[in-house]
């Protein structure tokens, strides 16, 4: 393999021989190969020839299942949104970019007519991953899912969940959106 371009490793992967390197932290030997016990991403030490694992810097993608925090971004269309991927739970030090779409068909449990009735730009929402390739595929159906935190479209006063509902206290309205139940601020 090459180690050079290979950030990554796995539990189990072959990280080359004996005659290349030693075995640092979170590497072992069998049969007088290298084995990463972790994951993590490579350490290696070219001046004293030794290979390990950096644990605590994990790099995490999305996967299949997945439930991540993201944010609404630019552009929203009728029937779907884009969502900027920003953490992903029980995983830490997302690295790199990512980028989901929220599919109309895929936001509620019940019909939607637009994703405008589902939430707008800059919510930010708890989805689950559905597809393993890039842009991911969203979900928001479950009642835990769906919007997190939002700002009125009118005024930007930080919308609260009431009844149910999520409440501008400034304008007197309400705002229609799919409204996770793990929303951040509530008003009895
Ligand atoms: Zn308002």
């Amino acid at each position: 393999m090459n180690k050079e371009k290979k950030a990554v490793a796995v539990p189990g992967e072959q990280l080359g021989v004996e005659e290349e390197y030693m075995p640092g932290a979170g590497v072992y030997l069998e049969d007088g190969k290298l084995y990463s016990s972790t994951v993590g991403t490579l350490d290696i030490d070219t001046k004293n020839r030794r290979i390990g694992i950096r644990a605590g810097n994990i790099v995490a993608i999305p996967e299949v299942g997945d439930i991540v925090e993201g944010v609404v971004i630019s552009p929203l269309k009728e029937d779907s949104a884009m969502i900027k991927i920003i953490a992903i739970r029980g995983k830490k030090n997302l690295t790199g970019t990512f980028t989901g779409i929220l599919h109309v068909s895929q936001a509620a449990k019940s019909y939607v007519n637009t994703i405008y009735d589902v939430l707008n730009l800059s919510d930010r929402i708890l989805a689950k991953v559905v597809t393993s390739w890039t842009p991911y595929q969203l979900s928001t159906a479950d009642d835990d899912l769906g919007v997190i935190y939002a700002t009125c479209t009118k005024c930007g006063e930080e919308l609260v969940l009431k009844r149910g509902r999520l409440f501008c206290n400034r304008d007197k309205i309400f705002e229609r959106k799919k409204v996770s139940r793990l929303y951040l601020l509530r008003e009895e």
